[in-house]
């Protein structure tokens, strides 16, 4: 059993049945920094890696009462929020994070599958915005999810998205990371923001293929990262080169 004191992630998302996206990811990319993961699951899904067959999801007061259960049973370094489904789980999340502002959170906004269900109620997208992202260090949209939470068509360019980012900064998001992989060209290029600092950009060559939970693992690995301690913009690129290689190595 591990002893209270080792840090841990504790991640707050759905399983995915079929492994390529969700909590399996999640753990997986804490594992590989070296670090111990707790769980507060926000759904069940059935899914297939091109279809989401059925959701089941946990009632928010249970998902609250699974992260006050982590988050007294261990030491808690930071804490990674993914799929969330409904206002209510928005609601709890948030409660629970409040009593806890000393530890930084990434929230991976996930909105929709790839496939195209939803994973997110609409009506739950702009509580979302007020009263979950002002509490998140770091929230890390892709293009898609950056337009619907910024309330604007998606971008056509990379300006665009800096600009509806900014948008998200001005809404209370302590920092943004814009996830170019939807985008097109030769490299897939990512874009962090802060209010008051310069953008920072991340580079890495676009792989071929069709790649699922990338947005889990970056989002778990820069936890695990923020975890350590490290700086922001270190635990980004470290992300971004796990994220990289273990594509790689699957590929
Ligand atoms: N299922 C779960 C439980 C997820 O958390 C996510 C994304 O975070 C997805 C599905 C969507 O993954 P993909 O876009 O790879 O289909």
């Amino acid at each position: 059993m591990a002893l209270k004191g080792d840090p841990h992630v504790l991640i707050v998302a759905g399983s995915d049945s079929s492994g390529g996206a969700g909590i399996a990811r999640d753990i997986e990319a804490v594992s590989a920094v070296g670090l111990r993961t707790c769980l507060a699951v926000t759904a069940v899904t059935v899914q297939m890696h091109h279809s989401v067959d059925h959701i089941e999801y946990i009632a928010p007061d249970l998902v609250a009462a699974q992260m006050r259960a982590a988050l007294v049973s261990n030491t808690i370094a930071a804490i990674k929020v993914g799929m969330l489904g409904m206002m209510g789980t928005v609601e709890a999340v948030a409660s629970v994070l409040l009593e806890h502002p000393s530890v930084p959170v990434v929230l991976d906004p996930v909105l929709a599958s790839s496939s195209g269900r939803l994973l997110l109620a609409q009506e739950a997208i702009d509580t979302m915005k007020t009263d979950l992202m002002p509490l998140c260090r770091l929230v890390t949209p892709n293009l898609p999810e950056l337009a619907i939470l910024a309330g604007t068509p998606q971008a056509k360019d990379e300006g665009e998205a800096v600009n509806q980012g900014r948008l998200l900064l001005n809404a209370g998001s302590q920092g943004v990371l814009i996830k170019g992989g939807h985008s097109s060209g030769p490299n897939s290029t990512d874009i962090l923001l802060c209010p008051s600092e310069n953008q920072i950009r991340f580079d890495a060559l676009r792989l071929a293929g069709e790649m699922r939970g990338t947005g889990c693992m970056l989002a778990s690995a820069i936890a695990a990262h923020l975890a350590l301690g490290e700086p922001l913009e270190d635990c980004v690129r470290s992300a971004k080169r796990y994220v990289f290689d273990r594509y790689r190595q699957l590929a």
